[in-house]
């Protein structure tokens, strides 16, 4: 089947959501707009499937979690879709994209002509063999990326409540799913090559605060190694993990946490690409005017650091999709995209905010002992980021506004005194 829409978005995570609610916003009329998504639901704030999707008790489920609620904006069901004339085909692959033609080819064989295109196709988890392990494809195997991911892990926490699990990886999908099996009463070994937890963006000092935090709710950690290979019985399912140092970790289940990939292989050869996505300028548009990406996959200019970054994260993808979605309905008004990154978690009673850039020299503030603290990033004497556990919402506040001045800090020391309020004070 051939047909045919103005605007098209391709992928229907969170950044395709966003850019719907966006449209209608700015007038899109019925049987204008389509959402191709390989998911099978509509659009979902994805952060969930880490932390309320995970929990033990009243866990979080569809339709409780579909976008924009994560915005404290309204919850786009699919019959929101329909009311808004949005044509959602799901669980429909992409198989191919031409950006001459303008045109997507579908796995279930229709063509799909637009005119404006929005690539919002996200990221994959990176595979165990993809760094030559092979496994993944055992029953008690779990990555998590989508909500099949998501409901295979809780299933796999049920059958092992009591039991032990390995997590690979000490970054986000790590820590984050290591205190969902710890909530779920499974003991946890972490195994990363690094020798502290989320070390590309905490210091060594927040770092301890969390792994100490995470060794008192019984968490054990080896660092500074990683998976040889994993162990699997006859039956198929994985029964430990050999490490490249040597050791053997007896395990009921393993969760991977890698990394992510975006997913780009449609556009590459007909797209600039930019620190492994697709390059657009401070509209969202890319190397083709026709064509927009935003979300995991777009390596857009950050005016505040003066630089080009890909984020993964999902504030950064809320935003690029809305502001692609205002460059194409009202280009000549659409100011250039002036980004703050911003990233957080929650885990456990934690929670913790970071903004800015982790680059330059590290002040720590507040109190390590307790629940409030955080550090500062000073770069050729200017504030350039911040990140704060256990603040509230006026801390974070002056934070974001904060470090978007990029005071001149010429005393570092007043920085520790002063904690939050140096930046409640600018
Ligand atoms: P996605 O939300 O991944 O959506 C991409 C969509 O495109 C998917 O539906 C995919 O199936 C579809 N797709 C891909 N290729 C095709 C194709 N060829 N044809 C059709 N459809 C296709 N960030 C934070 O800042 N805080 C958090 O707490 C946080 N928690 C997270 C928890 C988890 C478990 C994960 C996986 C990520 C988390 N993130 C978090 C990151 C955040 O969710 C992502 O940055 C965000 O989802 C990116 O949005 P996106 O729309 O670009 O991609
Ligand atoms: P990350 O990049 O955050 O972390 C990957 C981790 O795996 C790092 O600790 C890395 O160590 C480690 N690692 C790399 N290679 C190996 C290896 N061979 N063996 C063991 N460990 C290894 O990716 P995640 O998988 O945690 O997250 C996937 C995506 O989901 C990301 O886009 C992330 O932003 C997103 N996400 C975001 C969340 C949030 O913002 N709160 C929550 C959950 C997911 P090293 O750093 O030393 O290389």
């Amino acid at each position: 089947m051939w047909r045919d829409f103005v605007y098209v978005i391709v992928g229907g995570g969170v950044a395709a959501g966003y850019a719907a609610l966006e449209f209608t916003k700015k007038g899109v009329s019925h049987g204008q707009l389509c959402i191709i998504s390989n998911e099978t639901v509509a659009p979902y704030e994805r952060p969930a499937l880490s932390k309320g999707f995970l929990f033990p008790e009243a866990p979080a489920r569809l339709p409780g979690f579909h976008t924009c609620v994560g915005a404290n904006e309204e919850k786009l069901t699919p019959n929101w879709y329909t009311e808004h004339g949005i044509e959602l085909i799901l669980g429909t692959r992409v198989i191919s994209a031409d950006t001459r033609l303008k045109t997507l080819l579908t796995a279930t064989g229709d063509t799909i002509t637009y005119k404006y295109l929005i690539i919002a196709t996200g990221a994959r988890a990176l595979k165990l063999e993809e760094i030559g392990i092979n496994g993944s494809n055992a029953e008690n195997v779990c990555y998590l990326r989508d909500l099949a991911d998501a409901t295979k892990l809780v299933n796999m926490m049920r059958v092992c409540t009591g039991g032990t699990a390995i997590v690979i990886g000490g970054g986000y999908i790590g820590m984050e799913c290591a205190a969902s099996l710890v909530m779920n009463k499974i003991k946890v070994t972490m195994v990363f090559p690094g020798s502290y937890c989320m070390d590309r963006l905490f210091s060594p000092k927040i770092a301890r605060y969390y792994e100490d935090f995470y060794k008192s709710k019984g968490v054990n950690f080896i660092k500074g190694t990683s998976l040889s290979s994993l162990v699997i019985n006859l039956d198929g399912k994985v029964t430990g993990a050999k490490l490249k140092d040597g050791r053997y970790v007896h395990a009921d289940m393993v969760v991977v946490g890698i990394g992510a990939r975006p997913n780009t292989s449609l556009f590459e050869g007909q797209l600039t690409f930019e620190n492994g996505g697709i390059q657009v300028n401070s509209q969202m548009q890319s190397s083709k005017t026709s064509v927009y990406a935003v979300g995991d996959i777009a390596s857009f200019p950050v005016k505040l650091f003066g630089d080009t970054r890909r984020l993964e994260h999902v504030d950064a993808a809320r935003k690029t999709a809305k502001h692609a979605v205002s460059a194409i309905m009202e280009p000549k008004t659409t100011p250039d995209f002036d980004y703050m990154p911003f990233f957080y978690s929650r885990v456990f009673s934690l929670s913790w905010q970071f903004y800015g850039d982790n680059v330059g020299e590290v002040v720590h503030f507040g109190d390590f002992s307790g629940t409030k603290f955080g550090a500062y990033w000073v770069n050729d004497n200017r504030l350039v980021g911040c990140f704060l556990e256990g603040g509230g919402n006026e801390d974070y506040v002056a934070i974001a506004d904060a470090i978007r001045l990029k005071p001149v800090v010429l005393d570092l020391g007043e920085l520790e005194r002063k904690g939050v309020d140096f930046v409640l004070a600018v």
